[in-house]
């Protein structure tokens, strides 16, 4: 069996210094040598293994054979932002590890096949539209552009339901435009991506806070028929220690959004400036904290660290981020926690107190728990700190409609089933309902809400 064909990437002393993508996917010769591998299995684990159900065999076949339409063609079947999937989807712990290869050799690389499809075929959406006269008069508001929104948005507007997109922002995309930066997915493709749905025929009405601006029953007298609610985990997490008010300590959500969709990278061609230090920490082990760690180099900073309360192992970020990062030079240190953060006579970060951990008994999430060790304490010296330590479910929306019923952690009880609230007709998904997850767990449960919006705008 031949090796996995490795992604051309931009060389590490030229990427450290620019916010242009790292990777740069397969050329044609690449892709068609990698479809090669794939084995055609007869019960195809990897379908199952994708969470909107691929015909992943199916479309590597057609890119075997050159047929690059035709693949795209079979993705939109299922997924609609295969570009955006192709680059930041989980693939290691979904369709890869399921694939049959993974046993003895390397998965095949799905993910970075599916992205050369999307990246290098052109079919209209419309190919995939099915509309049902009975649905021909129906209206849903759909609240939030992220993957769960767009996702719903044009499951229904392929069935010919009239769908309006509410999004608080003045750009669409979500976590996908504020939060992940340009070197792992580029705006332009998100916003190529975005632009198909809106051709479908989807309205789209930025900057309305629903909440605040129109309130959730508003909307049913606006003459809605149904209601999905996608507002994703927009609320940073804080440690809740001395010290987070200082100058120079961002959350991770502050620091990216600065960056990513107020172009703070482009300052002074864009009036954001995003003051940085020499030497960075970074709180967290998730993809957030490796995308700030990341785009602090690239800012400018002479030493970022990423200070993580377990080790390697347990470290929830993408693996291929992960290292990334490493040959990057950004710095680990692993099994410490911050108890402290400690500012100089002007208000400024100067240094964070740490407490060195050890692992104990594996907690509810099955990793090992991390356990400060007595008497370990220590000063580290830092400028800056960003704090990337998850995000908790958006409050606006339970807050100014208390009927919604909210689990303990703020987010929005559904039926996992149907994706249906307590309340008759509105519906919700993803990082709302889940907490912090997925772009591909919020596509999946947009499907979802929308297949259960159709049934019950079909009874209705
Ligand atoms: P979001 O993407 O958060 O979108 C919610 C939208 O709703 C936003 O546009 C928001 O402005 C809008 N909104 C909120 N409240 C209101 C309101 N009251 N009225 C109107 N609009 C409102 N996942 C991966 O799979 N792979 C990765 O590599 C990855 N990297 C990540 C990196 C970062 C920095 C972050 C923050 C997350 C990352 N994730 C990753 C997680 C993933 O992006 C999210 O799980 C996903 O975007 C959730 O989608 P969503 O549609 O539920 O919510
Ligand atoms: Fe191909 Fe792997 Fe899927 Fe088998 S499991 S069909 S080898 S991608």
């Amino acid at each position: 069996m031949k090796k996995r064909v490795k992604d051309r990437k931009q060389p590490v002393y030229e990427r450290i210094k620019n916010f242009e993508e790292v990777s740069f996917g397969y050329d044609e010769k690449q892709a068609v040598e990698e479809a090669k591998r794939c084995l055609q299995c007869k019960n195809a684990p990897c379908i199952k293994g994708c969470p909107v159900e691929i015909d992943i065999p199916r479309f590597i076949k057609e890119i075997k054979e050159g047929n690059f339409q035709k693949a795209l063609q079979i993705i939109y079947e299922k997924n609609l932002l295969p570009a955006i999937c192709g680059r930041v989807c989980p693939q290691e712990t979904q369709c890869e590890i399921v694939c049959t290869l993974t046993k003895k050799f390397q998965p095949v690389a799905i993910g970075k096949l599916e992205r050369f499809a999307a990246d290098n075929s052109d079919v209209p959406l419309s190919c995939s539209i099915n509309t049902n006269p009975e649905l021909k008069n129906k209206k849903v508001a759909v609240i939030g552009s992220g993957p769960a929104g767009l996702t719903c948005a044009s499951e229904l507007i392929r069935c010919g339901i009239k769908v309006t997109i509410f999004e608080a922002l003045h750009k669409l995309g979500g976590v996908l435009t504020y939060g992940i930066p340009e070197f792992r997915l580029p705006k332009r493709i998100v916003e190529k991506e975005i632009r198909r749905i809106i051709e479908l025929g989807v309205e789209i009405k930025t900057n309305i806070i629903i909440g605040k601006t129109i309130k959730i029953e508003e909307l049913f007298q606006m003459g809605y028929d149904a209601i999905f609610i996608g507002t994703g985990a927009g609320l940073p997490n804080f440690l809740g220690i001395p010290g987070e008010n200082l100058l120079r300590v961002y959350s991770a959500n502050e620091f990216l959004t600065r960056i990513n969709l107020m172009k703070g990278y482009l300052f002074p061609e864009y009036d954001t400036p995003v003051s940085i230090g020499e030497k960075v920490a970074v709180i967290g082990g998730g993809n957030v904290a490796m995308d700030s760690a990341r785009s602090a180099l690239r800012l400018g900073a002479k030493e970022v660290f990423i200070l993580y309360r377990r080790t390697e192992k347990e470290m929830p970020a993408r693996r291929e981020e992960y290292e990334n990062a490493v040959e990057e030079g950004i710095k680990f240190i692993f099994l410490v926690q911050p108890i402290e953060i400690i500012g100089d006579e002007n208000g400024y970060v100067k240094g964070i107190k740490i407490i060195h951990n050890e692992l104990g008994q594996p907690d509810e999430s099955g990793r090992r728990r991390p356990i400060p060790i007595p008497n370990s304490e220590e000063i580290l010296p830092f400028d800056t700190v960003i704090v990337a330590i998850g995000q908790s479910p958006s409050p606006l929306i339970p807050k100014t409609y208390p009927e919604l019923k909210i689990g303990k952690n703020g987010n929005i009880i559904v039926d996992p089933e149907t994706c249906q609230t307590n309340i008759e007709g509105i519906y919700a998904g993803g990082d709302i309902a889940t907490g912090a997850a997925t772009v591909i767990s919020a596509m999946g449960m947009g499907k979802k809400a929308a297949n259960s919006i159709i049934n019950y705008l079909l009874k209705k």
